[in-house]
């Protein structure tokens, strides 16, 4: 367009002479139409200018970051291949010591093995040798101590506990493990043995085998039957067994029959050497349809006693004495909301203490707080091993199977 309007404008400024004024006036609106007809162009050549550096600048720009995009990702998978290579390595490096270990692990077994084989084959040389005698008391200790072992093994669930609710006793057998004969009047009262049945029951889920409600003799306490209630209440399939002398039994009230009938609660009677009516207690349980039983082999044995040695110094070994102790993770006693793993230890340090003015200390690790326990395997736990208080106990020279006699109160009896 430039160049067009060059050619055509000096060819008019030679007839510029002969136009008339109109013509003159049309050719000026013309000529500035034109020449801003030629702005226009040389601003949209300038923007075209601009745009195609401002392009090339962009793609410069481009070229650039991608370079670095490209650089970047190149950096990144050489890392990425250069763990891979790491990791493999490693992997290896397990790889053997595993197979190492296995090798070794493998080859200690061998060397036992052989090991074993040598001791075996000695030892089917040597016990031919072995006098008969020394073999069967060798066999009968070693008997005796897998017996030990599996009743201290942590029981798997509380199979039974003792129920103290009275200290004292009708009868007073000599050498009572409970220290009855001994103790002056005493009922633990209904609302504390209630609590302490419903924390054991939390604490176990009710998962108890068997609980003993006995004393002292239970059938004294004034409260029975309401507690009786409490333990059906709080144990709803646990055996429940009310142990009793027999001797108040034949007293006892319709309303005594009918609770335990009720709460399905099994009559024991230990059947001493003493002139009772053991015929009609049999037979008045039967007509109430009261469940009733003889303690462990009084049925048809009669009952003895056994001699509980205390070792009032407390010089014996604890560990000694407790596995040695048929009381041990086997007759654990609940009194006063404490848990104690035997019924020696908590009656020795409070009624024989105080009749003989003795002074065998019960320590902090000597019972358990039902109500600071979470749950049963702290109970378990507790039981299965040895107490401080098992130190007063002379349980090797305890004595089994002695002629039932009442007790003469003597220390005697104890010592
Ligand atoms: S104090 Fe220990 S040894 Fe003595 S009766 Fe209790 S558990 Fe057995």
């Amino acid at each position: 367009m430039k160049k067009l309007l060059s050619k055509i404008l000096p060819a008019s400024a030679k007839a510029f002479h002969t136009i008339s004024a109109k013509q003159y006036k049309l050719l000026g609106k013309i000529l500035s139409a034109v020449k801003s007809i030629i702005t226009n162009l040389s601003m949209q050549d300038k923007k075209i200018d601009d745009l195609q550096k401002s392009q090339k600048i962009l793609s410069e720009e481009i070229s650039t970051s991608n370079k670095i995009l490209f650089e970047q990702q190149n950096k990144k998978i050489e890392t990425m291949q250069q763990d891979i290579k790491n990791l493999k390595k490693e992997l290896q490096t397990q790889n053997d010591l595993l197979a190492k270990q296995s090798n070794d692990f493998f080859n200690q077994q061998v060397s036992k093995i052989d090991d074993l084989t040598v001791i075996i084959n000695n030892l089917n040389e040597i016990i031919p040798k072995i006098p008969q005698r020394t073999y069967n008391k060798s066999a009968k200790r070693i008997k005796e101590l897998e017996k030990i072992f599996l009743r201290l093994q942590k029981q798997p669930r509380l199979a039974y506990f003792v129920l103290n609710i009275v200290s004292h006793c009708n009868l007073k057998c000599k050498g009572c493990d409970h220290f009855a004969p001994i103790a002056e009047e005493h009922f633990v009262p209904l609302q504390t043995i209630e609590s302490d049945l419903q924390q054991m029951s939390q604490l176990t889920a009710g998962a108890v085998t068997r609980i003993g409600i006995m004393g002292g003799e239970p059938l004294l306490h004034p409260n029975l039957l309401e507690i009786l209630q409490s333990a059906r209440k709080a144990f709803p399939n646990t055996l429940l067994q009310c142990t009793t002398n027999g001797v108040l039994l034949l007293q006892q009230s319709e309303e005594f029959w009918q609770t335990c009938k009720n709460n399905n609660i099994h009559i024991c009677v230990t059947k001493y050497p003493i002139n009772l009516d053991f015929e009609s207690m049999e037979k008045i349980a039967l007509q109430k349809g009261v469940n009733y039983s003889y303690y462990h082999t009084t049925a048809t044995v009669l009952k003895t006693s056994r001699k509980i040695i205390m070792d009032i110094d407390g010089t014996q070994n604890p560990k000694r004495s407790f596995y040695n102790c048929f009381h041990a993770n086997t007759l654990p006693l609940l009194m006063y909301g404490k848990l104690y793993p035997c019924t020696v230890a908590p009656n020795a340090a409070t009624i024989f203490n105080k009749k003989f003015s003795t002074n065998m200390l019960l320590e902090n690790g000597d019972f358990l707080d039902i109500y600071k326990c979470t749950d049963s395997n702290d109970i378990l736990t507790f039981l299965h091993t040895p107490k401080p208080f098992c130190r007063y106990c002379k349980t090797t020279e305890r004595i089994h199977g002695i002629t039932w006699e009442q007790s003469k109160q003597n220390i005697s009896e104890w010592t």
